[in-house]
C-alpha cells in the first residue's frame, strides 16, 4: 500500500495532512496585515532556485513548512482590504469546502462515467445561470477555465453558425451539393466590438483562423459604452466591403472602466441583422444576482452566448467560469465523437460533447455549495457593496485637488491619478507607473494601472465587500505621500546632476 495516495486505507493520514495544512494556512492568515510582503522578484527567484527538487522531504509537514515560507509568506492576499488591483475576489467559505471535495474525489466532468451526479450538478448550475440571464428552457452551456476560454468558445460557436448560414442559399434551402468553402470564407469574417472589449476577443479571432484585421472597432459614446448607431454603420460598412459580420461582442463590465454596453439596443440590432451577439459579462455577471442593479443587464437575454466569470463577481476561487448559450443545439456543432469516450449512441449526458476541454475540473460544485449555503441574494448584496464603495472612492478623489478622476464609475473600478494642479500631464504620465511600482514594492496596498487615450491612470478595482471607506481613505493618503516622495526624490536627483539652469532654486537649497 502506497501511503501517500488518497483512499480508504489512508483516511487517517489524509485527515492529518489536511489538518496540518489548514493550521499552517490559518496561522499565516491570522498574521497577515497587508496584501504583499514586498519581496522583489530577485529575492523570490533565489528562494525558489535553492530548493532541491530531487531531494524529497518525505513528510507533508516538512514540505508545508517550506512552502509556507516560500509561497504563503509572499502570497498576494486578495482578502486584504487594501488589495485594490485586479478582478480578484476574496472567496466564499462554502466554495473552499467544495474545493476540498472536488480535489480529493477528483471527478472529471467530461463523461458521465467519470462524474455521474457531478454532470447533473453542473447542468443545474448552467440552467440556473441561464434562468438568471433570462434565457428560455432551450438554453445550455458548460463551465470553462475562465473568461478567456468562454469568449473563445462563444466566438467559435458564432463562427460555426455564420459558416452554416452561408450554406443556406438564397431560396433558404440547405444546398448540400455546395459545401461551404471555409478557406475562402474565413478571411471575410468580422467581429464587431469596442476598443474597450477584453483582449481575449482579438486573441480568439487569431485562434479561430480569422484575418489579422477581423476585429472591427466600434466607436463608443464618450463614456466608453458602445454606440449602437456606430455599430449599425460599422455593420453596413463591413458588408459593403464584402465582409461577413460573424459576431458582435458587447461587454457587460469592461475591464478598465466597468462600462456596460447598451445591451438592449445592441441585441435588437443583432436580431434584425441576423448577427450572433456574444455578451462578455465576465466582470458584470455579479449584476445577475444584484437586487439593486440587475437592470444594468437589461437586454442580456437577447444574446446568443454569454460569458460569466464566477471567479470574479461571485466570490468563487479560480477557476470558475461558464459559457451559456440561448439555443442548446448550437453547442453540438463542435461535438467530436471518440469511440473510447462518448460514442454517438450514448444514452447518458456527456459534457465533453460541448466542451473545448476533455478532462475538466468539477468547478460547478463550488457555486452550488455557495448558493446552497449563503444564497444568491447575499452574493448580490456583496457585489452591490463593492459598487457602492467605488462611488465612495470616487467621491473622495473628485473633491481632492491633488487628484484627477477619469470618469464616474459604473461598476466597481475607479480610474484616477495623483496630479496636483501644477504638475504637467507628461510628468504625471511618467510618475504614475513609478508610484504604482513603489506601492507594490512596499506591499501595504496594491493598485492597478492602465492607459487611456495615451495617458496613464491608476486604477482601483474593488471586489472586496469587507474593504471600508476608511481603508480607501488610507490608501489615498498613502498614494499622495508616495507621489510627493517620488517628486522630492526626482528634484534631489536633478539637483545633483543638473546644470544650474534647470533647477537653480532647488540646487541652491538642496542639502545633499
Ligand atoms: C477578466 C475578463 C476576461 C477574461 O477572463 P479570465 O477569467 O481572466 O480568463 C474577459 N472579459 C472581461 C471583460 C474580463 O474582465
Amino acid at each position: 500500500m502506497y501511503p501517500h495516495l488518497f483512499g480508504r486505507h489512508t483516511v487517517d493520514a489524509y485527515v492529518s495532512s489536511i489538518d496540518q495544512t489548514v493550521a499552517v494556512l490559518a496561522d499565516r492568515v491570522r498574521a497577515v496585515r497587508q496584501p504583499y510582503s514586498g519581496a522583489s522578484v530577485h529575492q523570490l527567484q533565489a528562494m525558489v532556485d535553492t530548493i532541491d527538487l530531487d531531494a524529497p522531504l518525505g513528510v507533508t509537514g516538512a514540505a508545508l513548512d517550506e512552502i509556507a515560507n516560500l509561497y504563503l509568506d509572499h502570497a498576494i492576499w486578495f482578502h486584504e482590504p487594501t488589495y485594490l488591483a485586479h478582478l480578484n475576489c476574496p472567496v466564499a467559505l462554502p466554495a473552499l469546502s467544495a474545493e476540498l471535495l472536488l480535489a480529493a474525489v477528483n471527478s472529471s466532468v467530461d463523461t458521465w462515467d467519470q462524474s455521474s451526479a457531478g454532470t447533473l450538478i453542473e447542468r443545474r448550475m448552467i440552467d440556473w445561470t441561464a434562468g438568471r440571464i433570462g434565457f428560455g428552457p432551450g438554453a445550455d452551456g458548460v463551465f470553462t477555465s475562465g473568461g478567456t476560454q468562454s469568449n473563445l468558445h462563444g466566438l467559435l460557436l458564432a463562427r460555426e453558425q455564420c459558416l452554416a448560414d452561408q450554406q443556406v442559399d438564397a431560396s433558404q434551402q440547405v444546398d448540400a451539393s455546395k459545401p461551404v468553402d471555409r478557406g475562402t470564407l474565413l478571411p471575410r469574417l468580422r467581429i464587431l466590438a469596442t476598443a474597450e472589449s477584453h483582449f481575449s476577443v482579438g486573441k480568439s479571432a487569431g485562434l479561430l483562423g480569422l484575418a489579422a484585421d477581423a476585429v472591427v472597432p466600434v466607436a463608443t459614446d464618450g463614456t466608453g459604452r458602445m454606440n449602437p448607431l456606430a455599430l449599425a454603420a460599422a455593420i453596413d460598412q463591413v458588408r459593403a466591403g464584402g465582409g461577413l459580420p460573424m459576431a458582435v461582442v458587447a461587454t457587460a463590465g469592461t475591464t478598465d472602466r466597468g462600462c456596460v454596453d447598451p445591451l438592449g439596443a445592441i441585441g435588437d440590432l443583432c436580431r434584425t441583422q441576423g448577427i450572433w451577439l456574444h455578451v462578455d459579462a465576465a466582470y458584470g455577471c455579479g449584476l445577475l444576482v444584484s437586487r439593486r442593479r440587475r437592470h444594468l443587464l437589461d437586454g442580456i437575454e437577447l444574446a446568443d452566448s454569454v460569458t460569466v466569470d464566477f471567479h470574479k463577481s461571485f466570490f468563487q476561487p479560480v477557476s470558475s467560469s461558464a459559457i451559456v448559450v440561448r439555443d442548446a443545439t448550437v453547442m453540438c456543432r463542435i461535438a467530436v465523437h471518440a469511440d473510447y469516450l462518448n460514442p454517438r449512441t450514448a444514452t447518458v449526458p456527456n459534457q465533453v460533447d460541448k466542451s473545448l476541454q476533455t478532462t475538466r475540473r468539477f468547478d460547478a460544485l463550488k457555486l452550488w455549495m455557495t448558493l446552497r449555503t449563503i444564497g444568491a441574494d447575499q452574493l448580490g448584496e456583496m457585489f452591490d457593496r463593492v459598487v457602492d464603495l467605488a462611488r465612495e472612492a470616487y467621491g473622495c478623489l473628485v473633491d481632492d485637488l491633488d487628484f484627477e478622476v477619469a470618469t464616474t464609475p459604473t461598476l466597481s473600478t475607479v480610474l484616477f491619478r495623483y496630479r496636483p494642479a501644477w504638475l504637467p500631464v507628461a510628468d504625471c504620465d511618467r510618475l504614475m507607473p513609478q508610484l504604482r511600482d513603489r506601492l507594490f514594492a512596499e506591499g501595504a496596498a496594491i493598485i492597478a494601472g492602465t492607459t487611456i487615450g495615451g495617458h496613464y491612470w491608476l486604477k482601483f478595482t474593488l471586489l472586496n465587500p469587507n474593504t471600508t471607506g476608511e481603508d480607501l481613505r488610507q490608501v489615498i493618503s498613502l498614494i499622495r505621500r508616495t507621489g510627493q516622495d517620488l517628486l522630492d526624490e526626482e528634484w534631489q536627483r536633478a539637483a545633483l546632476v543638473a546644470p544650474t539652469s534647470v533647477v537653480p532654486e532647488v540646487r541652491a537649497n538642496a542639502n545633499v
